[in-house]
Formats: C-alpha cells, sequence, structure tokens
C-alpha cells in the first residue's frame, strides 16, 4: 500500500512517485510477528524481505551486502561507523536501487530516466542490465570524471546538463514526459526508501539503537530511509525509542536549516537546495528531538583526510558527519559516552582527484 505524507490517500502498490494532490508517497505494509522471526535465512539484504514491498520472483541479481560497522572511541563519544560505501557499485544508493529495480520487473517497465550526481546513476545503471532495463542518465556538467566515464561503460543514455542540480531535475522530468518514459527520481521514489531504511535494521541487529544518528543530506533519501527502518522496528515493539537525528548538510545548500552564502563543492551528494520531500524530514527533526547543521568545505576536507588516514577510502559527501560531529562535541550538543552512527555513505575509490 502506497499512502500519501499530505491528503493520507491510499493506492494499491503500483510504481508511483507522487500522489494526485501532489504530496510524496511511503509504503506502509502490515508485518505479523515480531521482527525475529521475519528474518530470512540470507546473509545479505534478502535477510530483511519479508518488510519490503518487493516479489519473490521478480529480484535483481546484483545483491546489496550486509555492510560492516566498525567501532571507534572518538572525542570522548563511541562512534559506529557503518561501510556502506562497500556496497556492489559503491554506495548505500544499492539498496534503494534493489528495490526500485524489483518493482520495475515486476510491473515489466522496460526503460527509465533518473536524474543523478553520480552515486544513484551509477546504482541504477548497474542494476538494470541484468534486468534488461535501459536507463537515460541525466547529470550536472560538473559530476567527476571518473563518474561519468563509469556509467558511459554501464551503456547508460548519458545527458550532460550544463546547469544547477535543479534544472537537471527539471530537465530529466521534462524529457521523461516528452517521451512518454518512466521517472524513477530517487528524490521522490517511496520504494528507494524501502530499501534504505534496511541500514536501520543492521544496525540494530549488531550494535543497538544509537543515541544519535548523522546523516549526509539533501534529497533526504537516506535520512528517511534511516528514521523509517528505526520508527518501523519500535512500532514492532523491539525497540522503545528513536536515535536523535541530525540532518548534515552542504554549505549553500541548506533546505532544512539558514542558508549559508559560502556554497560546498565538495559535497555534491548533498547538493540539493530544494528536495520535494522537506516537511517529511521538518516532521523527523521534531519527532526524534534532532536537528540541522551544516558544514563548509575546509571542514569536510579535514574529516576527508581523517577518514583516508584511518583507512576509510570514502568521498567528500560522506566526511561530512564526521566534521559534523567534531563541531557538535565542541559544542556539547552530543554528550560524553554517547553512541554515534556516522554512515560512510559513497565510495572514495571513485573520485581521487582533489583530496
Ligand atoms: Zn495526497
Amino acid at each position: 500500500m502506497l499512502v500519501c505524507s499530505r491528503c493520507g490517500f491510499r493506492y494499491p502498490e503500483e510504481f508511483r512517485l507522487r500522489c494526485d494532490c501532489g504530496g510524496t508517497l511511503f509504503v506502509e505494509k502490515n508485518i505479523s510477528g515480531r521482527f525475529g522471526e521475519n528474518l530470512r535465512n540470507h546473509f545479505d539484504i534478502r535477510r530483511y524481505l519479508s518488510f519490503l514491498p518487493v516479489s519473490e520472483g521478480h529480484l535483481p541479481v546484483i545483491i546489496p551486502a550486509i555492510t560492516p560497522i566498525v567501532e571507534l572511541a572518538l572525542d570522548g563519544v563511541n562512534v559506529l561507523f557503518k561501510l556502506e560505501y562497500l556496497q556492489p557499485t559503491g554506495s548505500f544508493k544499492d539498496r534503494g536501487t534493489y528495490v526500485t529495480i524489483a518493482k520495475l520487473m515486476k510491473e515489466g517497465l522496460t526503460e527509465v530516466v533518473l536524474d543523478s550526481s553520480g552515486n544513484a546513476a551509477l546504482s541504477l545503471a548497474a542494476f538494470s542490465k541484468a534486468a534488461g532495463i535501459s536507463v537515460h542518465i541525466f547529470v550536472p556538467a560538473l559530476t567527476s570524471s571518473g563518474k561519468l566515464e563509469l556509467l558511459k561503460r554501464l551503456g547508460t543514455e548519458l545527458h550532460v546538463i550544463d546547469g544547477s542540480r535543479m534544472e537537471v531535475h527539471r530537465a530529466a522530468i521534462e524529457f521523461a514526459e516528452r517521451r512518454g518514459i518512466t521517472y524513477v527520481s530517487h528524490w521522490l521514489n517511496p520504494y528507494f526508501i524501502e530499501g534504505t531504511k534496511t541500514i536501520a535494521f543492521e544496525v540494530y541487529e549488531s550494535a543497538g539503537v544509537p543515541d544519535y544518528v548523522l546523516v549526509p543530506t539533501g534529497s533526504g533519501s537516506l535520512f528517511i530511509g534511516l528514521w523509517k527502518g528505526f520508527s518501523e522496528l519500535k512500532k514492532m515493539g523491539e525497540i522503545d525509542r528513536l536515535p536523535h537525528f541530525v540532518a548534515v548538510q552542504a554549505s549553500g545548500y541548506e533546505s532544512l536549516c539558514k542558508r549559508s552564502e559560502e556554497k560546498s563543492h565538495l559535497a555534491e551528494g548533498i547538493a540539493i537546495p530544494e528536495p520535494p520531500r522537506l516537511e517529511e524530514m521538518r516532521k523527523i527533526l521534531i519527532e526524534t528531538e534532532g536537528k540541522c547543521m551544516s558544514v563548509g568545505d575546509a571542514e569536510i576536507a579535514e574529516a576527508i583526510r581523517w577518514l583516508w588516514e584511518w583507512g576509510f577510502i570514502v568521498e567528500p559527501t560522506s566526511a561530512t558527519v564526521l566534521a559534523a560531529l567534531w563541531r557538535l562535541r565542541k559544542d556539547g550538543s552530543v554528550p560524553e559516552g554517547s553512541k554515534v552512527l556516522l554512515p560512510l555513505t559513497g565510495s572514495g575509490l571513485k573520485l581521487t582527484q582533489g583530496i
């Protein structure tokens, strides 16, 4: 079942991005029994199939992994680094793509359009190949050359748009409407969030409930997914509290806190000034007594150097959460001894220039 976040209208579980009222949609699935009783005997994302809106006969060939958690005592807190950059195409997006492709396969859709700054596009391109789905990708001209090269090799039809991220978004929608091709925006797609919520299940199974979750936040596909995962655990009676959610945004692209004048060039994955799921994210900040904060390039550069020195080969967008944690520790907003989840979202192997 799909439910509108604005008017509450319900739709059958089909591939759909918005309600007729314009509101964004989310998936509602009734789970009977306890969390543990519903776990499958797989050691990858299929462990959580019972909680996902997919059909067993239509599952993608490529399978996202259960990623490791590295625990480090850092700055007086217990940090849980979740190594999402170890997914098949090097980012957490593979989880959302997995559920999305399963849905597209079920509906027999064979051609799709997506706009992306890189990681979501790479993920969709790789998963689509084996499913026989052809992919049009709209990317900003400033996308790193390594990602563009990979997209070409994965056989996508690439549309490079010389404009802002929002202009790329509008160009993709216009193209999809004109050509009558399915647009699969991960900003809007409710199935994408179903995939990212599985990170919360994994964290819970191996490390319990964190006190704080710091998330690189642009479109909110990870922020909302993590919240949904922990919320479903709470709904199942498995946990009795949610972590505090901190939305970490890139300087100059803030949507949940005050917009800075200086623009980040490093955090390309979250340079999204007008995300469509803004209202949902605001509600999460209130519900979890969380907060929004933004970090600039100088802090991101320092954090990524630290991460690389420790052997975490991530891209700059991933480093935003460490920069944020340092500041939150300095101003005392995250108390000593807290358990803090820092998802490391994207691989640095696609991007070595300028680091
Ligand atoms: Zn609606």
